[in-house]
């Protein structure tokens, strides 16, 4: 019997898998789609937590190698004031690493299987019941059925192992933002390496990054009712292109032309869940998105995906029972993760202002606190270090 079924083969579920097997733990991942959910086109950073996760697991090579650093973040206004800059790195001077979710996706699952990890694709879990042993049953929409002497569901924001743990459990909902992203070769301004440029304008924050290519990465958030793919026969791409210039309109700062000059705009609607009651049962329990899917604004998400499994894997290692295991895992990560949250939707509020006055007032709170300095962000995010060595009883997992 494998020990551990995981659900989801995204961000969570291969590096728990990886995880899990330094702890001496097998494991299988179970995907629902034919060959990962490698979303086309949008982009992610991965902070220095998240890489050190990585390293932690000696899986950070990979990520390394498709992906390109940022240092420093610049912060305008919507007349191209120059508010201030920021280091990204935390005090540790590490600044995220920026690259295409699907590239992540892939070497992630790419590194799970050449370390002899099973991945099955094409697998989607529908249901779970308890085993005659006390394991557990995974059924999935193939007929097919597993079994394990616990689940693990890393399958993301709309996760059907939630479900299970507590069929009363709040659903993700819609953030109220859509993502809308692209790349472009025009530059209408000169670009600063490794710097990620935030423009503060009237109605949205604009972002955008230059790659050692010359290739320009950008995105925005849109507020607004949440939209279909399709809009009276106008494609997605084209309608979102459209919404996304109109919100930085008026805003003299180079955002417009940047979208313009975009050939593919791609949207992503942005989900974040309420606060879960329950993360587990006696043998199921849900990591990453699964868990607390944030509003995505502070860019964390995947690295605290990658935090809850190298935690779960520490404490499966070095606890008696699945059962204490699973309630360490819980305490351990709750803190953290709920601060993660307050302080991205915080983020979001910021870069959406609910009319002029508020605009004002941020821009007014960002000049005086950036101008002149370099700003560390909020370094307890990105500095934070999980000891793999250090073990986990039922005594300091109170306060680790
Ligand atoms: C617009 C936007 C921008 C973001 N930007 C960033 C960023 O810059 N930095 C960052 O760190 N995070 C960012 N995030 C958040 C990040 O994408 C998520 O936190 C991260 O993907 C979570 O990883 P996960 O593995 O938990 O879930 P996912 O990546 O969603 O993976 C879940 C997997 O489970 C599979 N699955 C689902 N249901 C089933 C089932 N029933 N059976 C089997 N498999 C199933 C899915 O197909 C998928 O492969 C962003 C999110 C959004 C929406």
């Amino acid at each position: 019997m494998t020990k551990a079924l995981i659900i989801g083969g995204g961000i969570a579920g291969p590096v728990t898998a990886m995880a899990l097997q330094k702890a001496g733990i097998e494991s299988v991942v179970y995907e629902a789609y034919p060959h990962g959910a490698d979303d086309v086109g949008a982009f992610l950073a991965l902070f220095a937590n998240g890489m050190d996760v990585l390293r932690t697991l000696e899986a950070d090579q990979p990520v390394l190698d498709c992906s390109f650093a940022a240092e420093r973040s610049e912060a305008y206004d919507k007349t191209g004031r120059f508010l201030g800059q920021g280091n990204m790195g935390g005090s540790h001077g590490v600044g995220p690493r920026t690259l295409s979710r699907a590239q992540l996706y892939r070497v992630l699952r790419d590194e799970a299987i050449r370390r002899g990890l099973r991945i099955e694709y094409g697998k989607r879990l529908i249901t779970a019941t308890s085993a005659a042993g006390g394991g557990v049953v995974a059924a999935f929409d193939d007929g097919s059925e597993s079994e394990g002497e616990l689940l693990i569901g890393a399958d993301g924001a709309h996760s059907t192992v939630r479900g299970l743990i507590d069929a009363a459990a709040p659903q993700a909902q819609y953030t109220g933002n859509t993502m809308v992203c692209g790349y472009t070769r025009h530059s209408p301004v000169p670009t600063e390496p490794a710097t990620y440029r935030i423009v503060y304008g009237r109605r949205v924050a604009f972002v955008y990054i230059t790659d050692p290519d010359g290739q320009t990465w950008w995105f925005t958030n849109i507020p607004g009712p949440q939209r279909g793919n399709s809009e009276d026969g106008v494609t997605a791409a084209e309608y979102w292109q459209q919404q996304a210039i109109d919100c930085v309109a008026g805003d003299n700062t180079p955002a417009a032309e940047f979208i313009r000059s975009t050939d593919n705009v791609v949207a992503v609607t942005a989900y974040h869940l309420p606060k879960l009651p329950a993360w587990h049962t006696r043998n199921m329990i849900v990591v990453g998105d699964a868990a607390h899917a944030a509003i995505p604004q502070a860019g964390h998400g995947a690295s605290m995906a990658m935090e809850d499994s190298v935690v779960l894997a520490q404490c499966l290692r070095d606890l008696p029972t699945i059962e204490t295991a699973f309630a360490a895992y819980d305490r351990l990560r709750r803190p953290r993760v709920a601060r993660a949250m307050v302080t991205s939707a915080r983020m979001s509020k910021a870069a959406t202002p609910a009319g002029r006055i508020p605009g004002l007032l941020r821009d007014h709170v960002l000049l005086k606190l950036l101008k002149g300095r370099t700003a560390n962000t909020a370094d307890w995010l990105t500095d934070h270090h999980i000891d793999w060595a250090a073990p986990v009883s039922v005594a300091n997992h109170w306060h680790r």
